[in-house]
């Protein structure tokens, strides 16, 4: 599957002439090129998918992440045909962990009369490229991990970073012991251990109070499509259906080779506050409060009948409630040889369907600027361009995720913030970025 990636991979003449090196020949003498060391920060999404690309141009990762197993992050999201493709760059079919094809959607009001209905992956041919999929969480995240492993990434899981010396490129680790990498990669999500050290804390952090909380569960498909009221909302007609206001939005998708449907519930944070109560920031954000089934039927109870009975018909066990963060522009996203991507940089609300994709596209971005013979002394320029390069997409990524949170949801706006995130090919931005920065040879 590392069709296109492979071709421009290792050892390849012209690897330099697209990826950067402009000081190397076209025709390379065979000599043998190490690749830099470079240590990944974060086992989620960004940083695996980093990992994947650097360990395929030749480099000599390793990925530290604190989780010593992946059960304890499930749901799912939407992964979108621009990071869909960057996922094929690195060999990875979603659909071979189970992912479910997204090519409907209906958007409702919350007493159940259409708005709107959409298509998606109309374009077989684009469609080849990068589609438009739901993925379960743990399954996306096994196949990266696979991947990276398949592709020589040393993976130290279970292993926490304690702190990073952006200064000497080393990380101190909980188990006593220190490494040092030609380049950080922080990918440590959005309570970011290595951020503090690139811009100060005190102005640049999460932001609790965007005042949305989130309700998350899954149901297997099959009692739901039984059902003769919560049946008349989902179909298989309509892969996405996002029933929406009143401050509140059921959204629900089916996941897990499509034996599963996944429900992300909006609402005032303050209506599930006393769930999430309590502990530090982090464990304020977590994902895994329980909230009763007794508060949930409260807080959706103006939803049409027939959507209320999915949360009937859920195990009353199984909600999970987060309070959703984002966090202001970042004056800077690297130091020295230390880098941010993802959520460590800059988190998203989820209303945009956005969060794991950008974090996908910044770490393809940086695999593509990085080819295997980057000079260390080459490395500093090819942070400040991959900074370049991602900081306004994911800057009208986050103003229109914050837009569609406050309630914006016209055809004509939807329909425009969809086309800019899902038609971009993140490896030939980064190509063009790479001549027209260096010119090209
Ligand atoms: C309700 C909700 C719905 C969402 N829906 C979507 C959607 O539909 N589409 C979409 O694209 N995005 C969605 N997102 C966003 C998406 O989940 C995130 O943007 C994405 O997970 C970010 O990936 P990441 O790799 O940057 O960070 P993470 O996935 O958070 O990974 C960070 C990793 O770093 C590890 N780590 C942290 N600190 C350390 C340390 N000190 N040492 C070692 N390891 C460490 C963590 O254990 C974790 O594994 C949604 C988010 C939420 C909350």
């Amino acid at each position: 599957m590392a069709m296109r990636w492979r071709r421009l991979g290792p050892n390849r003449a012209d690897q330099a002439s697209r990826y950067g090196s402009r000081t190397t020949l076209h025709i390379r003498p065979r000599v043998y090129i190490r690749g830099r060391d470079i240590a990944v920060i974060g086992g989620g999404i960004g940083g695996p998918a980093c990992a994947i690309g650097l360990a395929q141009n030749g480099h000599n990762v390793t990925l530290y992440e604190r989780a010593s197993s992946l059960e304890s992050v499930g749901f799912a999201f939407r992964i979108t045909p621009d990071s869909d493709l960057c996922l094929k760059y690195l060999g990875i079919d979603t659909m071979d962990g189970g992912a479910v094809v997204a090519n409907t959607s209906r958007m409702m009001d919350y007493k159940g009369n259409v708005i709107f209905e959409n298509k998606e992956n109309t374009d077989s041919e684009k469609a080849k490229k990068g589609s438009s999929v739901f993925a379960y969480r743990p399954h996306l995240q096994q196949q990266l991990l696979d991947r990276a492993k398949e592709c020589g990434v040393r993976l130290e899981t279970g292993v926490k970073v304690l702190d990073v010396d952006v200064d000497e490129g080393s990380i101190s680790l909980e188990n006593g012991s220190k490494a040092t990498a030609d380049l950080i990669v922080a990918a440590d999500g959005v309570h970011s251990l290595v951020r503090p050290h690139i811009v100060d804390s005190k102005k640049y952090f999460p932001k609790v109070s965007t005042g949305h909380g989130c309700l998350r569960f899954t149901i297997p498909k099959k009692p739901v499509l039984e059902d003769p009221r919560a049946s008349q909302i989902v179909s298989d007609d309509f892969r996405m259906v996002s029933m929406r206001g009143n401050d509140r939005a059921i959204i629900v998708y089916p996941v897990d080779y499509d034996t599963q449907f996944n429900f992300t519930c909006t609402h005032p944070e303050k209506l599930s506050r006393a769930a999430t109560e309590g502990g530090d920031l982090a464990e304020a954000v977590a994902y895994n409060h329980k909230i009763s089934p007794e508060m949930v039927l409260e807080m959706y109870k103006e939803f049409d009948q027939r959507a209320i009975r999915f949360l009937e018909l859920a195990d009353p066990h199984g909600f999970r409630v987060w309070k959703l963060v984002d966090m202001d522009e970042i004056p800077r996203w690297s130091a020295k040889r230390t880098v941010l991507l993802g959520d460590a940089c800059h988190p998203v609300l989820p209303f945009g369907f956005s969060g794991a994709s950008m974090a996908i596209e910044d770490a393809t971005t940086l695999a593509a600027l990085l080819p295997k013979d980057v000079g260390v002394e080459q490395v500093r320029e090819r942070l400040d361009l991959y900074e370049q390069i991602r900081r306004p997409r994911v800057e009208r990524v986050r103003e229109s995720s914050r837009e569609i949170a406050r309630g914006r949801e016209e055809k004509q706006f939807i329909t425009e913030y969809r086309a800019f995130l899902t038609e971009h090919d993140t490896v030939e931005c980064a190509r063009r970025a790479v001549d027209e920065h260096f010119g090209k040879e």
